[in-house]
């Protein structure tokens, strides 16, 4: 990145940017190509807690140079050329929501905001799939698809502050996973705009014997292989019925021992969410209204109604043998009316707090002591930090467990802040790794945790490096994150 280094820092006074701003515009059109301050600052922030907190504590965060809008894969294309012949950072952008710092212009350089590329392209009843451009935003998506009469089953709680691209690039995930899946189970085949700007398909099926799977390959690399441009994904007929049950454990624990046998009974429901005491005395009593002791349940299975009773008159047997309380079907349907209120204002955590979710997942068999290394390690050294948890994507193996902390009152100095914040998150992501879980289930890696990509993968990290370096020889794409090489 010597070009980058030696001449950027570009300043509107550096006839360098009037040379870069100008082919760029070729290629976009002006209108398509900005450095106004406010939209460089609109693309400072993600929803990554510490520049958050930097911005608030009146502090500059580094922004990109440029803002730029391609319309289509070419144009993407004509932007990585520009960017490789003068070695400068492009960062994908997409709904700016991701929590891990992922689309950050840590070098400054290009922020490649994708939500021109935002149309629905073909619906196949056939195969029952879409396609669509990966700008979209994921609401407009699922509405795009009820329109005609079928639902993409993704809705994470940003549905409406995301993009398509966004979750591609994270693996991220929506409430109904457990029938349906992740977003990489939910993807057929891609269209990548590679780092030396040549636009390439992946296979336009997600089972074959045809070499190893390029379209998982890209899933989940955060900006740092490439654009996507393009994704087919399933979708799927409405349900006859979606019905849903609640109980209450005496404790987390046979909670979990429930929500584990009904996976491992083989019953397909497409939601568990298993709250620990804490939690559920806190956001179930203040969302839902249950003021109870004890750790919260709740299930839902969806179909053709015959098949739902059904299965969830299995699943309800199997959480009574447990010795829960039983808080019926309505309990149930109103964690279904509020699931995303749990994420917002005035329910969420927000500025001066600091809060982080430490998502990860393991086996049955290791997810608990997972849970208790991590609460330990939390409650032990950070006792100004309360550490809140539940287990929301379930598995026929384990599950997810979506922990947090939260500190009322940080620290004053954003340095001394972000040295808390990341001692926390350093010490309990160690912790978790060492009882058989990973640095992350379904938020990406991004900034915050690229430091321990190196340590979860062992030798085998070399491998993901010499992928980059391959399609990436300049390393022009999102540098810096993902535990790969800034500049
Ligand atoms: C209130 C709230 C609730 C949330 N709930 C969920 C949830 O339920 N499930 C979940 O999974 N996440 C959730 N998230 C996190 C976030 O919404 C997701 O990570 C989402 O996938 C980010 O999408 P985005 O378009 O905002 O991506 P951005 O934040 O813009 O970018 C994220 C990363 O993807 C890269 N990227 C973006 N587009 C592309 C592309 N086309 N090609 C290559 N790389 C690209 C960026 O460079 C960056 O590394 C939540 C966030 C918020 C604020």
């Amino acid at each position: 990145m010597a070009n980058y280094e030696e001449i950027m820092m570009i300043s509107k006074d550096n006839y360098m940017y009037a040379m870069i701003r100008s082919e760029l515009a070729w290629v976009l059109g002006e209108e398509n190509v900005s450095s106004d301050d406010s939209e460089r600052l609109g693309h400072s922030i993600d929803y990554y807690w510490i520049p958050e907190m930097w911005h608030d504590r009146g502090k500059t965060p580094p922004a990109p140079d440029f803002i730029v809008h391609p319309g289509s894969a070419g144009e993407v294309a004509g932007v990585l050329q520009i960017a490789n012949k003068h070695k400068i950072p492009v960062i994908p952008w997409g709904g700016g929501s991701g929590s891990q710092g992922g689309a950050l212009p840590i070098y400054g350089g290009i922020a490649l905001d994708t939500k021109r590329m935002n149309h629905v392209l073909n619906i196949d009843v056939k195969s029952l799939t879409v396609t669509a451009e990966t700008g979209i935003n994921t609401q407009h998506l699922e509405w795009a698809v009820q329109k005609a009469g079928y639902s993409t089953m993704h809705f994470p709680a940003s549905i409406a502050c995301a993009t398509l691209g966004g979750f591609l690039a994270h693996r991220g995930t929506g409430v109904l996973s457990t029938k349906y899946g992740k977003i990489e189970d939910m993807t057929m085949a891609l269209e990548v705009v590679t780092p030396t700007g040549e636009i390439i398909n992946t296979l336009p099926v997600p089972r074959h014997a045809s070499g190893p799977d390029l379209t998982q390959m890209f899933l989940g690399s955060e900006g740092t292989l490439g654009v996507m441009t393009k994704a087919t994904l399933k979708i799927h007929p409405v349900p006859e019925a979606r019905k849903f049950h609640a109980f209450l454990f005496k404790d987390m624990h046979a909670a979990l021992a429930a929500g584990a046998k009904i996976m491992t009974s083989r019953l397909r429901p497409c939601v568990i969410r298993v709250y620990d005491e804490a939690e559920t005395a806190k956001l179930i009593k203040r969302v839902l209204g249950i003021d109870k002791k004890g750790a919260y349940l709740v299930c839902g299975f969806d179909g053709p109604l015959k098949m739902v009773e059904l299965e969830i008159q299995l699943a309800c047997a199997i959480c009574r043998r447990e010795n829960s309380e039983d808080l019926g079907a309505e309990m149930g349907q109103s964690w279904w009316d509020n699931r995303y209120k749990f994420f917002y204002p005035p329910y969420t955590f927000q500025l001066p707090q600091a809060f982080g979710t430490l998502d990860t997942v393991a086996t049955f068999a290791n997810i608990e002591n997972v849970y208790w290394a991590m609460k330990k390690t939390v409650a032990g050294n950070f006792p100004q930090a309360t550490f809140i948890g539940h287990f929301s994507h379930w598995y026929e193996w384990g599950c997810m467990l979506y922990a947090r902390f939260i500190i009322d009152a940080p620290p004053e100095d954003p340095l001394a802040a972000a040295a808390l914040y990341n001692k926390i998150w350093d010490m309990a992501i160690r912790a978790a790794i060492k009882e058989g879980g990973v640095i992350n289930e379904h938020h990406g890696v991004g900034l915050k945790l690229g430091r321990m990509m190196k340590d979860l993968y062992g030798p085998a990290f070399k491998v993901l490096a010499g992928i980059k370096a391959s399609l990436d020889p300049n390393n022009i794409m999102n540098p810096g994150k993902m535990g790969f090489e800034g500049i």
